[in-house]
């Protein structure tokens, strides 16, 4: 930008999970590439997973602030040191009561970021959907609040339709497919697929923060999408012409690595060695690996897992699984079926805690993506050109199936039935396996690996300058620059 424009400041306040916090370091990374002055503002726990990468950007002249807030957990009756999602108790009785203490302390951050406003005078701050109170807090400073769900443009549209015509108050049962009205694509699912807070009929703390999440969004200055126009042209005119937001969209943001340091290191630290990893994949043809992931947050039963661990091997699929469960000194894994990972030496390769995923997922090995579609995750294997088995959890993630198998026509769906917050649906290895095979070795899967690959050459195309998301985020960079006078 010319020298002659002041240099606009932007705080970005990601909530406490990751598919949250590691898109929004990348994007704060992308606009201080464009000269924009940006502030990550967080809690002390959750800035120590990116004290790393922001040293390493400064390093390369890219500097990144961050403002610390005290997370009130204890005030807010969650255990000491609980300041991320994952870190929420997941026990059955107490799980849910924790979930909404979490989003209580969340409430609690209100003042003092509104301290934190007034003394650093940003001219924008972006601010996550769960914080619905950012909207009066930026209005009270005279500051714009744009918004960032972390989804995509199809995701908002789909939640957007559902919450308006309500198709699933018309069926007979939960498993009878509806075809969500006015979303473009002839797109059925059911009522069992849907979350939780958007069937229930009563309210409760988390669908009252869900409406007022909507709310605010609507009074926002607009949103910022972690998508490109090319991949969803239809969702993304949907959501601006026909839903009226103001969108930006600005990704895939990964794609702002380029490093290995910069891919390995997103998040979490490794549970793999970086080198390791890539010493193992360099050793295979390329398309000949599938990679296994469900995010951060999904936590499978041992039986799921035990599950998938049959019918990777009846696959005879080479793969590289990141299993959530840590090893607990000697004990016995009950999830792992007797001698498995003795048998698949040399073909498997098992990553218990966090996973490089961008630098496996770009490694040209890897042909394959058993993903549970959070966003982030689906459009990291879009923009690696990587075919996908679609197995949704809970969150949107099984509208994101829909635009994976259904649209973009890049992926089969695994075959879950039923949105089950962290746990998901049981998945039988029958099913595991013909998914599996049919993205990495049958006739499908060729067609379905160009198209990928075409849209991974699209995503490169709309981040490079000129592109539509490079474009996109100038105009928005523009935008906010005359805002501030
Ligand atoms: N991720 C990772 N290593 C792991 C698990 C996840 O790097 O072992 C990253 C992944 O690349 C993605 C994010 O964590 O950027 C997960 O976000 P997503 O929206 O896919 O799922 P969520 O965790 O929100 O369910």
């Amino acid at each position: 930008m010319g020298s002659e424009i002041p240099q606009v400041h932007m705080f970005f306040f990601p909530f406490m999970a990751h598919g949250h916090m590691i898109p929004t370091v990348d994007m704060a990374k992308l606009f201080a590439t464009r000269g924009v002055m940006t502030t990550i503002v967080t809690t002390p726990h959750n800035a120590s997973f990116f004290t790393k990468t922001i040293k390493r950007s400064k390093e390369s002249g890219i500097d990144i602030g961050i403002k610390t807030l005290k997370f009130p957990t204890v005030e807010a009756g969650l255990p000491e040191g609980c300041e991320n999602a994952d870190l929420i108790p997941t026990s059955q009785d107490e799980s849910s009561d924790m979930v909404r203490k979490f989003f209580m302390a969340t409430f609690m951050l209100q003042e003092p970021l509104e301290q934190l406003l007034q003394e650093c005078k940003p001219d924008c701050l972006v601010a996550d959907m769960f914080f619905p109170w950012a909207t009066d807090a930026a209005n009270k400073f005279g500051i714009p609040r744009l918004v960032f769900h972390g989804t995509s443009f199809f995701s908002l549209c789909a939640s957007e339709c559902i919450r308006l015509y309500e198709p699933h108050k018309k069926v007979q049962s939960d498993s009878e497919p509806f075809v969500v009205p006015n979303l473009p694509g002839d797109i059925k699912l059911t009522k069992k697929q849907l979350p939780d807070y958007v069937k229930q009929d009563a309210e409760t703390d988390f669908t009252k923060m869900v409406k007022a999440s909507k709310e605010s969004e609507l009074r926002s200055y607009g949103v910022v999408v972690n998508s490109f126009y090319e991949l969803e042209d239809t969702y993304a005119d949907c959501y601006r012409n026909i839903f009226g937001r103001k969108a930006w969209h600005i990704g895939p943001v990964s794609l702002c690595n380029r490093a290995t340091e910069d891919k390995a290191e997103r998040g979490k630290k490794s549970a793999i060695d970086e080198h390791e990893c890539l010493k193992w994949l360099d050793s295979k043809e390329p398309n000949s690996v599938v990679y296994i992931c469900f995010g951060s947050m999904a936590n499978f039963t041992s039986a799921q897992l035990k599950e998938i661990a049959m019918a990777l091997e009846a696959s005879e699929q080479q793969f590289i699984w990141v299993v959530r469960k840590q090893k607990n000194n000697e004990e016995e894994e009950d999830w792992l079926p007797e001698g498995f990972e003795k048998r698949m030496e040399g073909k498997g390769l098992i990553i218990r805690g966090w996973a490089p995923q961008v630098l496996i997922l770009d490694h040209e090995a890897v042909g394959g993506f058993v993903t549970h579609c959070g966003w982030n995750s689906t459009l990291e294997g879009v923009s690696a050109g990587v075919p996908m088995v679609t197995w949704p959890v809970f969150a949107e993630q099984f509208y994101n199936e829909k635009l994976v198998t259904q649209v973009l026509k890049i992926g089969v769906g695994v075959g879950a039935q039923q949105w089950v917050r962290t746990v998901g649906d049981f998945v039988k290895r029958e099913a595991i396996e013909k998914a599996v095979k049919e993205i990495m070795k049958s006739d499908r899967a060729e067609e379905m690996r160009n198209r990928t690959k075409a849209l991974a050459e699209a995503a490169k195309r709309a981040i490079a300058k000129g592109g539509s998301s490079y474009s996109d985020l100038n105009a928005l960079i523009e935008e906010l620059s005359l805002h501030r006078h």
